[in-house]
């Protein structure tokens, strides 16, 4: 069996995606900053794109941005409110201990220009607190960046509450939404979103395309300067192929939500249940206010990454709580903001399901698991201590 359980790192091209960019590559493949027909045509195409996607998230369309994907948007919104706040003397940022790399690494870059940045806790279930978040606010507080739907965990944050409570206060309010758009409903008005991020390869789209939301009167600032392109926000000339194929995966992706997630969510916690069999385990993240396609567990007395291997061998794609960014064995910043420590952090395995898993997978799945955890705990020097009793037990 061949099963892809890592769709949190990336997804495959649904079939209309991929359609949607042959089409543009043959059909559409003027500039669209061009004046003759052939330009036009393509600057129609990339304006109703635009238009398609400020639909699925109940935005305007001169309200999206299109960008090379999650990374560029976190980047672009963050400098754009860091820009805005300076202006104004304020320079204090929240965000939270967990968020993705694209956001942590630009706020380290912003405590190097004067900022100051405020981490939240976000707690034993993954979620941060509504009311810690209004606590930490303070007069020079500029930006609040929380991710939407942790990209390890799955954990879905307050953006509701988030949202309400930074536009009381006047505080700009971006929100990382890469593992959250084509999933969950995402309203940006009813949840008072002031900047959202969005990759297209996380919902079926293909890799180097994404977008940013900027509610109207947000001016922003250029990461990239150049030419017009993108009411001169964000100068190169687009990827329309991209953008086209992103679009149809989102506008499919936002017609199936209901359906997939209803799916999903058992098969979910079918699996989870069954893993929950394995002793001295724990799931990660809270069970029920997470993403419907992610299951994140930590296994006590073995290596994260040896249990990927041996899940490839069966023919098993998931992913370890271990950063593999740095190709080194450092645990990931997300199971240590939870509370993990180190050695449990490192036994961890996170599956990510698609919308076409069936339940004969999901037992494989499970039963896989089960066998490769019991064959790396029967050599692990570290499950030997637990056993006779020379290292105590974290999970139960
Ligand atoms: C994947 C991901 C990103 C990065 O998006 P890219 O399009 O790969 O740059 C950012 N944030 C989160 C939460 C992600 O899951």
């Amino acid at each position: 069996m061949q099963i892809y359980a890592d769709n949190a790192a990336t997804t495959k091209m649904s079939a209309a995606a991929t359609e949607a960019m042959t089409d543009c590559i043959k059909n559409w493949w003027g500039n669209p900053s061009s004046l003759y027909t052939i330009g036009q045509k393509a600057k129609e195409k990339l304006e109703e794109a635009r238009a398609q996607t400020a639909v699925v998230i109940n935005a305007e369309p001169r309200e999206i941005i299109f960008t090379s994907g999650g990374s560029e948007s976190d980047n672009q919104a963050l400098l754009t409110a860091a820009v805005i706040g300076k202006k104004q003397g304020k320079t204090h940022i929240i965000s939270s201990a967990f968020e993705h790399h694209a956001i942590l690494h630009t706020l380290n870059k912003l405590k190097k220009n004067g900022f100051e940045v405020t981490l939240l806790p976000v707690h034993e279930n993954g979620i941060i607190r509504a009311d810690e978040l209004e606590a930490a606010i303070r007069e020079d507080t500029c930006l609040v960046t929380i991710m939407t739907a942790n990209n390890e965990i799955g954990t879905i944050q307050p953006v509701a509450e988030i949202g309400d409570i930074c536009r009381r206060h006047g505080v700009l309010f971006h929100t990382d939404a890469v593992q959250a758009v084509g999933h969950i409903p995402i309203d940006v008005k009813a949840l008072s979103i002031d900047m959202l991020s969005a990759s297209a390869h996380k919902f079926h789209g293909p890799k180097g395309v994404g977008f940013l939301y900027v509610r109207k009167g947000i001016v922003l600032q250029n990461l990239i300067e150049g030419g017009a392109q993108e009411r001169g926000k964000r100068a190169g000339t687009e990827n329309l192929p991209g953008i086209a194929a992103m679009t149809a995966a989102l506008k499919e992706a936002a017609a199936n939500m209901e359906r997939d997630n209803a799916h999903k969510t058992e098969i979910r916690d079918h699996i989870i249940r069954g893993l929950s069999e394995i002793t001295h385990s724990a799931l990660n993240g809270d069970a029920e206010r997470r993403l419907s396609g992610n299951v994140n567990f930590s296994f006590e007395g073995i290596e994260g990454e040896s249990i990927l291997i041996l899940l490839d061998q069966k023919g098993i794609s998931a992913s370890s709580g271990s950063a593999c960014t740095s190709g080194a064995l450092d645990p990931s910043h997300v199971l240590l903001a939870i509370g993990r420590i180190h050695d449990v952090a490192h036994g961890s395995l996170r599956l990510s399901i698609g919308e076409d898993i069936t339940m004969e997978e999901a037992d494989y799945i499970i039963d896989s698991v089960k066998e490769v955890v019991a064959h790396l705990r029967g050599f692990s020097p570290v499950w030997r201590d637990l056993t006779e009793g020379k290292k105590e037990f974290i999970l139960k």
